[in-house]
């Protein structure tokens, strides 16, 4: 062939050339001139190594656009774990999604329209979950629970202690340890008890006139059982200092399913303090932290300098407002789902795909995840494939995320939007055709 002949070089289209074309130009506005001149560049170099012939370099690098700017990609999450940390935790709500959206560009999040001045940032958000949780005087919103937690113990008790139980030392994840957040902010922490048991006089041994703050915090992935005793937070705010309790999971009012998550309301009527939590596990929201208590200490935390460090921008705060005050979550929805509205599901996925051998629905429990309620698990349905499938259709497009256990690929529909459906069967389709090649 001619093109093999010459100087490959030569014979590659020039850039500004395979810009002029129309579907390239067309791209432009939605991804911008560096990402698309990353695509022409891969192309020529393809056609310069001989892979490509050199005529095919534009429609390559038409192929090689990226389909957003962002190379975060959707997925559906078929692992039936409603909060999984490594697929972004809570799934929004459109009213967050839309509320997001408004939110993008300039807004009144912290101006007053009427006025014309300074307005309280984020006020229609505290508003909303003040509102949600009428125990609390005031609240605060930081940029994750973590931060939620750094902010109150630096407020209560930098440099002077902070009485914690050696049954609540506990690590959230990829190796962060929450008492280790307590040390680095300069607070030393006074342990009390043992792993397994705690009694309220050792707390009340340990107070003195050094101890900032007691900070209770719920073993939330993971549970102790057998020979345990703790002390609950009523009986830790009668003995004089404020209780930080970490509550985790963000359940701002108790739900029967959810036993023995505690919620934010019923701990602040306790006594507790301050309550710290994340605003993306089962409040189903956008990644923040929150702050709900008595109102003079959440304005000291406000108003102190780390307060600015962790602030929370607009669009959490668009999304947080939207998933208190609008309607149910999908965190909500796939918590509460009935196991036979499940079965339903699958079984009609699975007869969409009689075709792939090896295919049947089985009972699988479902679980909430993000280090929340570890010893629940929510019966459901999966659709069983043989485990080469969980790779293909991880890799597919839109990717699927399924979970392999005993040697099978197991999706599980719990945590898909059901009109998300067809996509499922379409995926499973394309992998087995995989399989026939
Ligand atoms: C998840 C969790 C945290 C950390 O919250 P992030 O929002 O992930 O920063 C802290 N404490 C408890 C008890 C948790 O469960």
């Amino acid at each position: 062939m001619a093109h093999d002949e010459q100087d490959p070089r030569r014979a590659v289209p020039r850039t500004d050339l395979v810009l002029a074309d129309p579907r390239l130009q067309r791209a432009g506005s939605a991804l911008g001139p560096r990402l698309i001149k990353q695509a022409v560049r891969t192309a020529q170099d393809r056609a310069r190594a001989g892979m490509i012939a050199p005529s095919e370099v534009t429609d390559v690098a038409v192929g090689l656009l990226p389909s957003a700017a962002t190379s975060i990609q959707p997925v559906l999450n078929a692992t039936g774990i409603v909060l999984h940390t490594n697929l972004g935790r809570a799934r929004l709500s459109t009213a967050a999604l839309q509320a997001i959206e408004r939110a993008g560009g300039a807004t009144d999040v912290e101006f007053d329209l009427d006025t014309g001045r300074r307005a309280r940032r984020g006020r229609g958000a505290l508003a909303a979950l003040r509102a949600a949780v009428p125990a609390a005087g005031a609240v605060a919103v930081v940029n994750n629970g973590a931060a939620a937690l750094l902010l109150a113990v630096t407020a209560l008790a930098a440099g002077r202690e902070v009485v914690i139980s050696r049954g609540e030392l506990v690590e959230i994840g990829d190796g962060f340890r929450l008492h280790e957040l307590i040390t680095s902010t300069g607070a030393r922490l006074r342990e009390v008890g043992s792993t397994n048991r705690t009694k309220l006089s050792d707390y009340a041994d340990a107070i003195g006139p050094d101890t900032g703050c007691i900070v209770k915090v719920h073993p939330s992935n993971f549970s102790i059982c057998g020979f345990t005793s703790s002390v609950a937070v009523d009986d830790l705010a009668g003995l004089g200092v404020p209780v930080v309790a970490d509550i985790g999971s963000g359940l701002l009012a108790a739900d029967p399913l959810l036993a023995d998550e505690p919620d934010a309301d019923s701990m602040l009527r306790s006594g507790a303090a301050v309550v710290t939590a994340s605003g993306d596990k089962l409040l189903g929201g956008p990644q923040a932290g929150l702050l709900l208590g008595e109102a003079e200490i959440i304005e000291r935390l406000r108003r102190h300098p780390m307060a600015r460090a962790v602030r929370v921008d607009k669009l959490t705060l668009a999304a947080l407002e939207a998933t208190v005050s609008g309607p149910a979550t999908p965190t909500w929805h796939s918590l509460h789902v009935e196991p036979e509205a499940l079965r339903a599901r699958t079984e009609a996925v699975a007869a969409a795909v009689a075709d792939v051998l090896g295919a049947s629905v089985v009972p699988s429990d479902g679980a909430v995840g993000g280090g929340s309620a570890p010893g629940l698990s929510l019966p459901g349905w999966a659709l069983a494939l043989p485990a080469p499938y969980a790779h293909r259709l991880r890799t597919g497009q839109p990717p699927v995320v399924g979970r392999v256990e005993d040697g099978r690929c197991l999706l599980d529909l719990r945590c898909v939007p059901a009109e998300c459906d067809p996509l499922i069967i379409d995926a499973i389709n394309n992998a087995a055709r995989q399989e026939a090649r």
